[in-house]
């Protein structure tokens, strides 16, 4: 039956799109230049994005929310390294390596007013080893007369290439039906929508360079690591390490990762980013490392952002502990409050990787921060909240009227989505106090949790 002016169908479809689960992940690849951020923003359909102007500026941004004929999924844009950071082979290898770790699907961006090059043709070889589904984007095809120039690229052995102009939106449409065809409807690692996927549980360890992941990854790995083919269900993946702790195997994503250290300076902040996302994709849980003797930095901050919008569960780990003096951890303190307030809700462990501090008490927080992760409130008493809380701290009236919220519902987990139905406009500061009260009620110890809004019309 109808809710309080709500049909049916608009709970169902705000339902459905609030748990829309994991994004399939659509990677873009190809050299400098031929115009992959172009069609990215293109296909992102904002200016937003990541066209730069200054040449050799690092993006720090490496993942956006698309959406074509009613299909939303990720894209991935792998263009920025510059050539001569990196030098030119080695950043188009990078970039494929991230693609056919992460990506469902690849869109192979190559110059049609340059042909094929010798680095087109070796990006080639990557891809088909990587055995993900690719898209051949002929760029830079403006008019009629350059669509012979796309036609010469089915010499790259990719199929049939499609004529774009990411500059001006030509063929976009046609091949972003072929990238859809491609793409599968669900990433291949699904655990948003409910059945989960088994075996271990999976812990991406991120945080800047320096801050002692390494070392850490060395400390909980020194004994008990475990033989991949002894444990049924597990797939062998040389970047990735099972690692027993606390009398349970976890799956540390790219551990390789972690541990090839890449020393170079503007290239290492963008290498460092992609490499982050890629391990937030395929991680539940997010440890995020940071150096407790140095000031909390923008990077810092930048990365746990990365994963609150990952919508992963989160445990804060301040290393280095044993540097520490009085006068440090006082303005530390401070500094988690001022620089950190947005992930109050994480759970923290002051730890050192160098001594073995407090190294039995990740694992506590990891379990606590996935267990708020997969917190389903029951519909019933969900309601029974949400009514005592409107009975007790009503909207501010508006311009005579006040919006209420009418009921709601947990539309999914991992991490909690809820969805409220109001009689009007929710203003911020009421849906952060309704935030607030969720979690003192129902704790969300570890996890973001969503909460969108449906206005009765
Ligand atoms: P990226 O390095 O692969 O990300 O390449 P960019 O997106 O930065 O594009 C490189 C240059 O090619 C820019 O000057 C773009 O304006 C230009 N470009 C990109 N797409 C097209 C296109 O379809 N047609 C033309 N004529 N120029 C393009
Ligand atoms: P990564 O770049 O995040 O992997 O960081 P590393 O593990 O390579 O560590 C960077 C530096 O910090 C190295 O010199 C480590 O020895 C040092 N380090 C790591 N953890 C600790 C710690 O808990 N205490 C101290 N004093 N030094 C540490």
């Amino acid at each position: 039956a109808a809710q309080e002016g709500f049909d049916l169908e608009d709970i169902a479809g705000a339902l459905e799109e609030a748990n829309a689960g994991p994004l399939p992940v659509l990677a873009v690849v190809g050299r400098p230049n031929v115009g992959k951020s172009t069609l990215v923003n293109r296909i992102i359909g904002r200016r937003e994005a990541v066209v730069q102007d200054k040449p050799g500026v690092t993006r720090d941004r490496v993942s956006y929310e698309a959406e074509w004929a009613g299909r939303r999924f990720k894209v991935m844009d792998t263009g920025g390294w510059e050539q001569d950071v990196l030098g030119l082979d080695a950043s188009v290898a990078a970039q494929a390596e991230y693609a056919i770790e992460t990506a469902d699907a690849v869109v192979f961006v190559v110059d049609s007013t340059v042909g094929a090059t010798d680095t087109d043709e070796a990006v080639v070889r990557l891809l088909r080893k990587a055995k993900k589904p690719v898209v051949l984007c002929a760029n830079k095809v403006d008019g009629l007369s350059g669509e012979a120039d796309a036609t010469a690229l089915w010499s790259l052995g990719l199929g049939e290439p499609h004529p774009v102009s990411s500059l001006h939106g030509r063929g976009t449409g046609d091949m972003l039906d072929a990238v859809l065809e491609a793409l599968p409807e669900a990433p291949a690692q699904t655990f948003g929508s409910g059945t989960p996927l088994g075996g271990p549980r999976r812990i991406a360890l991120i945080g800047r360079p320096n801050v002692g992941k390494s070392s850490l990854l060395n400390k909980v790995a020194k004994e008990d690591r475990v033989v991949v083919n002894e444990l049924a269900g597990t797939t062998r993946d040389p970047v990735d390490e099972l690692i027993n702790l606390g009398g349970t195997t976890w799956k540390f994503i790219d551990t390789a990762g972690i541990r090839r250290r890449v020393h170079l300076q503007e290239g290492a902040d963008y290498y460092a980013s992609l490499r982050t996302a890629a391990a937030l994709e395929k991680a539940e849980v997010a440890v995020i490392l940071i150096d407790s003797s140095e000031s909390i930095s923008v990077q810092d901050q930048r990365i746990v952002t990365m994963a609150v919008e990952a919508g992963r569960a989160m445990v804060l780990a301040f290393n280095k502990w044993d540097t520490l003096d009085e006068e440090r951890r006082y303005y530390l303190e401070r500094e988690i409050e001022t620089e950190l307030g947005q992930v109050a809700w994480a759970p923290r462990v002051n730890v050192s990787a160098l001594t073995g501090r407090h190294m039995e008490k990740l694992v506590p927080a990891i379990e606590t921060a996935l267990d708020g992760w997969e917190t389903r409130v029951p519909t019933g008493r969900l309601n029974a909240f949400l009514g005592e809380l409107v009975a007790a701290h009503p909207h501010p009236v508006r311009g005579g009227k006040q919006p209420r919220i009418l009921f709601g519902t947990q539309a999914g987990a991992k991490p909690p989505r809820f969805v409220l139905f109001a009689s009007g406009f929710l203003e911020a500061g009421y849906r952060r106090f309704v935030e607030r009260r969720l979690r003192e009620e129902f704790g969300f110890e570890g996890t973001p949790i969503h909460i969108s809004v449906r206005v009765r019309e």
